[in-house]
């Protein structure tokens, strides 16, 4: 049994735990928290030891009932491997911390790919991970584009891709976060730093991205235009997401033509949290002909890259030789059945 620590109990952290709790594997023994608000009464009632960045503020969470296990430290020296899922640009700093107790760890996409050295997408690098100390789990648009990439790559050979990202504003909590009245380009210059990031995981593609920011914290849309060296074949296409463990396809059927409505979906068939940790591709948006495919794709940016982090500890501790196994564990132990197979 694999013991993680989760060190940054937020939006990502909160997930990932709950993803490792569920697993046979592995255990939580221990989160951690700068503060007590909401989502530390969420630790204390799912049992999680909970353990805080700065003692000095022991005494204002145990005022609030929540009992303090200790230090970061003490949690980290607990683990076996540490999820560190603090904010971006906090997780780097923890580093020597990890190194001082030669402890395994993990990032998260906001930070660079240069803290671990090692990039991570489970339906595309499983097997270079195995055994590392320390890996860096893609963000969740990387981790969308990677997934679908990678795929189309070994079935028709990527010429090049084109991508725009139509990003969330902030996360459904983030009450200070905007825009709340504007498209705004981020960056204004292209490409954005998302195509690079693609090619931490997949170094040979060719890829030029262009992202903005709109008024909305569902999820993120993703409007792609792949050339491809074999001419492509759309019903091929939609039978590789299909057979994909981590890609969804929006059927026509269903009648889905928004992010609200996928949302709603997701919480009618009673996700937890209403998460889909799928790429959400939109059949009827597929268009194929000759070497040009193009197509739209929801990614929920809060879910995606929770399965490929309990994946990303299988491969590091050796608990899964390859990421079928590995997937196919974590899908399972989460319930998790890809939304083509709801409708
Ligand atoms: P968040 O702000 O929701 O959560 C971060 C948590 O870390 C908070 O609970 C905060 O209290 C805690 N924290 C802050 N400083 C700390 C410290 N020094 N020690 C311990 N805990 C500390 O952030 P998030 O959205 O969960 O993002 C975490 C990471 O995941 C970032 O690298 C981010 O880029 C990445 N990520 C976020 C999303 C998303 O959509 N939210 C998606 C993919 C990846």
């Amino acid at each position: 049994m694999i013991k993680v620590a989760i060190n940054g109990y937020g939006t990502i952290g909160k997930r990932v735990a709950d993803a490792i709790a569920a697993q046979k594997d592995m255990k939580v023994i221990g989160v951690s928290k700068t503060r007590p608000n909401a989502e530390a009464f969420i630790a204390k009632q799912r049992g999680y030891p909970l353990y805080i960045a700065d003692l000095s503020k022991k005494a204002a969470f145990e005022k609030a009932g929540l009992a303090v296990a200790g230090s970061v430290e003490d949690m980290c020296k607990a683990a076996d491997v540490i999820v560190d899922a603090t904010p971006g640009d906090v997780g780097a700093t923890n580093k020597p911390l990890y190194e001082k107790l030669g402890k395994k760890a993990l990032w998260q996409g906001g930070e660079d790919h240069e803290v671990a050295g090692f990039s991570f997408n489970s339906s595309c690098n499983f097997k270079d991970a195995i055994g590392r100390q320390f890996v860096r789990v893609v963000s969740c648009n990387t981790t969308g584009l990677c997934r679908i990439i990678h795929e189309i790559d070994k079935a028709f050979g990527v010429e090049h891709v084109h991508a725009i990202m139509v990003r969330r504003g902030s996360d459904p909590g983030e009450i200070k976060k905007g825009p709340i009245d504007a498209v705004v380009l981020d960056p204004v210059t292209v490409p954005s730093h998302h195509g690079p990031d693609v090619q931490t995981v997949l170094p040979h593609i060719s890829i030029t991205t262009m992202a903005m920011i709109v008024p909305t914290t569902m999820m993120h849309m993703h409007a792609i235009r792949i050339t491809t060296k074999k001419d492509v074949n759309r019903e091929k296409v939609i039978e590789l997401i299909k057979n994909h463990p981590r890609m969804g396809l929006v059927k026509k059927t269903a009648g889905i033509r928004s992010t609200a409505e996928l949302k709603e979906f997701a919480m009618d068939l009673g996700r937890q949290r209403a998460d889909l940790y799928e790429n959400c591709i939109f059949e009827d948006s597929i268009y194929a002909d000759k070497k040009e495919l193009c197509f739209f794709q929801a990614i929920h940016q809060e879910a995606d890259v929770v399965v490929e982090n309990v994946d990303a500890i299988r491969a590091m501790t050796g608990l899964a030789k390859d990421a079928a196994t590995s997937i196919k564990l974590t899908n399972d132990a989460l319930h998790f059945i890809p939304i083509q197979n709801n409708h």
